[in-house]
């Protein structure tokens, strides 16, 4: 595997506008349906609400009630890819690098706290092996210019002197932050509605409308139908089975359960300052004293249950880590279900039917990944130029071998939504 990430050719998709001029509703028809009200959903109806076009998200359920709610909220550009990844690594280091200025924007418009955190990370290693899976990853950090030290015991210690003294080796990387979801989630809801745009909440979706081969709106459970110039697709890992739209519409995108611990302690003298993680385990401090612990990766459909293993194994490795977390408060056991996709990398784009753009199947990252995707969704719904990186989660990457509607991805030009 190559130690570097080779540079892609940045291109920018250009869309074909709205049919009509944008914020006008002359006919009840809205610029944009966006269905599903987690991260991705509500940062997508945000920044096209901030063009100045009218956006409406129906979420069946309460905004983040998804994988959203649940998510531990690491911003690990690197630390959650593997080798081969080059194009999950490209995004999220485009996103982490937005995220600053997003909160700050997203603070601003809401007037409430975005739930960053810009805390740094410490990955250890506890034993020779880990050690040396350590190093490699090192090696992928240090070649993307991330200002990473590769740190002794001593070193690990003295910038967290909770660890286990059986800790190897460490990679401080004091660039890498966390959100909070719980204070995610309202601050993007305030700021969609600050915006001008809807949050409509308990409103399933349960069919779509047409004019020709067009998606022209979407009818909603309690008989409503919401008519749109195009629709986005973010539920999440529901994507794949959205019974709403036509089969070959419905993206490659399946459940990945993760199962989560949130410990509580002193807020004034935490077990840790920084994002700890090891090769099975991950804590995440938040300023209100709590630990998150996570998680587990488990291909089990939709199953949401906790289990007794799940939770075992988690708090074993969280005290092999750090192990003062024996003596915090367990306040609560979590599972979630992630939007996997067939390489990792989500599907940002036009979907295979016309009308319909994909923001979805962002697996592990999808907090990370929040300010990329809304950019390029609300450049597309604008008929803005593209970020250069929108190409790389191009839905048409995957070919008519994972979903037989979806166009072959642009070699750059134009892309029609
Ligand atoms: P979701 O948050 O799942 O939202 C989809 C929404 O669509 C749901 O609210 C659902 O109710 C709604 N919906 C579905 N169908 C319909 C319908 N027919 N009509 C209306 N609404 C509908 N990411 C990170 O970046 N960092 C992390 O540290 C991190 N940790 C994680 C830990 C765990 C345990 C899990 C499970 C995930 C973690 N993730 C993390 C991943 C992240 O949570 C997801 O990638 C992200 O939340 C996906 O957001 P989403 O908006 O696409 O989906």
């Amino acid at each position: 595997m190559p130690h570097d990430i080779t540079p892609i050719r940045a291109e920018r998709d250009v869309v074909v506008p709205l049919r009509r001029r944008r914020g006008r509703d002359a006919d009840g028809v809205l610029d944009a349906i966006i269905v599903g009200g987690g991260t991705i959903g509500l940062a997508c109806a945000w920044r096209a609400a901030r063009r100045g076009l009218r956006v409406r998200v129906l979420e069946r359920d309460a905004p983040g009630a998804g994988a959203t709610g649940v998510a531990a909220g690491m911003l690990a550009p690197v630390g959650e890819a593997k080798w081969g990844e080059e194009a999950l690594v490209r995004i999220a280091l485009a996103s982490a690098r937005d995220w600053s200025g997003f909160a700050a924007e997203l603070e601003r418009d809401s007037g409430l706290e975005s739930g960053y955190e810009p805390r740094g990370a410490l990955h250890v290693a506890l034993d020779r092996d880990e050690s040396e899976a350590l190093r490699r990853r090192f090696e992928l950090m240090a070649s993307l210019d991330l200002g990473v030290e590769w740190l002794r015991p001593r070193g690990c210690r003295t910038l967290e002197p909770g660890l286990s003294p059986s800790v190897a080796a460490g990679v401080h990387l004091p660039g890498e932050a966390t959100v909070d979801p719980r204070l995610l989630v309202p601050a993007l809801m305030a700021a969609v509605e600050g915006s001008g745009g809807e949050v409509l909440v308990e409103t399933e979706v349960v069919d779509a409308l047409f004019e020709g081969e067009r998606i022209a709106g979407v009818v909603t459970a309690d008989g409503r139908e919401h008519r749109s110039e195009r629709v986005v697709l973010a539920t999440g890992a529901w994507s794949g089975t959205a019974g709403w739209l036509p089969a070959p519409a419905r993206p490659p995108v399946r459940p990945v359960k993760g199962q989560l611990v949130v410990l509580r302690g002193n807020p004034e003298h935490t077990v840790s300052t920084r994002i700890i993680t090891t090769e099975r385990v991950y804590l995440v401090p938040r300023l209100d004293g709590r630990l998150i612990v996570g998680a587990t990766v488990e291909e089990r459909g939709f199953d949401l249950q906790v289990t007794a293993g799940g939770v075992h194994e988690l708090l074993r490795e969280a005290y092999r880590t750090l192990p003062d977390v024996a003596e915090l408060e367990l306040v609560e056991t979590l599972a979630g279900l992630r939007p996997g996709t067939p390489d990792n990398v989500p599907l940002i784009g036009p979907g295979a039917v016309d009308g319909l753009l994909l923001a979805t199947g962002h697996y592990r990252n999808g907090i990370l990944l929040t300010p990329v995707t809304a950019e390029v969704i609300a450049t597309m719904l604008a008929g803005d130029p593209t970020p250069p990186e929108a190409h790389l989660a191009h839905p048409g990457r995957l070919g008519a071998d994972s979903s037989p509607g979806l166009v072959a991805a642009p070699t750059g030009g134009r892309v029609t939504t």
